[in-house]
């Protein structure tokens, strides 16, 4: 199972990563990130690899 890296001093909430993988990535009315998945399975990992991959802050890791 792979994870998820945020880091929140990065993310300026621009919610990207929501619009790629709603699944995984939700802004909350505070504009905070919740991750709603705890590990990334395998059928999940391109699409939190698609949500990374758009963060124009670079805020989103996906780890093995
Ligand atoms: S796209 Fe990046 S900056 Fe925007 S909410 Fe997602 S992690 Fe934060």
């Amino acid at each position: 199972m792979s994870h998820i890296q945020l880091d929140r001093d990065r993310c300026e909430g621009h919610g990207l990563c929501e619009d790629a993988a709603p699944e995984i990535y939700r802004l909350d009315d505070d504009c905070e990130l919740e991750l709603l998945v705890d590990e990334v399975s395998p059928e999940l990992r391109s699409k939190a690899e698609a949500g990374a991959r758009v963060c124009p802050v670079a805020a989103l890791r996906v780890v093995s």
